[in-house]
């Protein structure tokens, strides 16, 4: 239901939080992040209301400035924290955030198990971090080509690799995303209003669209690899 990402300087779990706490009014029923922390992802996820993973990590703080997270709205699986975002691949390499839903998760989930992937939850979510893994190359971002070449349905998606500790991969169909733009720093989210504390200069990804997030660049794709030269909106309101 929410997506927000960051890499960056600042504490990264703490720009999550905060950024999530603005996307409130959506509604939810769980919350999880992702840090990219040394060269392991740390992934933390709750049922319930924000504060219940806000309680988690002021009391267990990670370590990290590249982060994505997630408030969930169940389409597919019960409210739990199994169910909730972010999901992994087996070795917790590879982490997802989603919003929408996969359409043809059954036979895509028949495909996986047939080949021995485990499953942790009963999202449809999930088939997208097992794919992330099965594809694997060493190029990610044809990895994630594949990966969305195969799926049918919505997403609005942050990936995070630990082959890429600086990076923060996103892509949306049907689904909101925005690319927000800092100095020294980058974010993603599925609504303005997870930015504005940080910034109003934003892309917009239009359907289809991949994005490569670092600290200090951000690179927009087709699904084809044709670079795409986006243009800078500036947000004119206020939180
Ligand atoms: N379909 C996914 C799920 O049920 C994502 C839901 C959402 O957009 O929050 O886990």
């Amino acid at each position: 239901c929410g997506i927000v990402g960051y890499v960056g300087d600042r504490d990264a779990s703490g720009v999550i939080l905060d950024g999530l706490s603005r996307l409130e009014y959506r509604g939810y029923d769980s919350a999880g992040i992702a840090v990219s922390s040394g060269d392991k992802l740390i992934v933390k996820k709750k049922q319930g209301r924000l504060k219940n993973l806000q309680d988690y990590i002021d009391k267990n703080p990670i370590e990290g400035h590249v982060a994505i997270g997630h408030t969930r709205w169940a389409t597919h699986g019960k409210p739990s924290d199994e169910n909730s975002h972010p999901h992994s691949n087996a070795t917790e390499s590879i982490s997802v955030v989603h919003n929408g839903i996969i359409e043809n998760y059954i036979e895509i989930k028949k495909e996986l198990i047939e080949k021995g992937y485990e499953f942790l939850s009963d999202t449809d979510t999930e088939v997208l971090a097992h794919l992330l893994d099965l594809y694997l190359e060493e190029d990610f971002f044809a990895t994630i080509q594949k990966v969305l070449k195969k799926v049918k349905g919505s997403y609005g998606l942050g990936i995070l690799n630990t082959k890429y500790p600086d990076t923060v991969f996103c892509a949306r169909k049907d689904s909101p995303l925005v690319i927000g733009l800092g100095k020294d720093e980058n974010f993603i989210a599925s609504d303005v209003p997870a930015l504005l504390k940080y910034t109003k200069d934003v892309y917009f990804l239009e359907n289809g669209e991949i994005g490569i997030v670092k600290k200090d660049s951000v690179e927009v794709y087709d699904i084809e690899k044709n670079e795409i030269k986006k243009e800078m909106v500036t947000i004119e309101w206020s939180l």
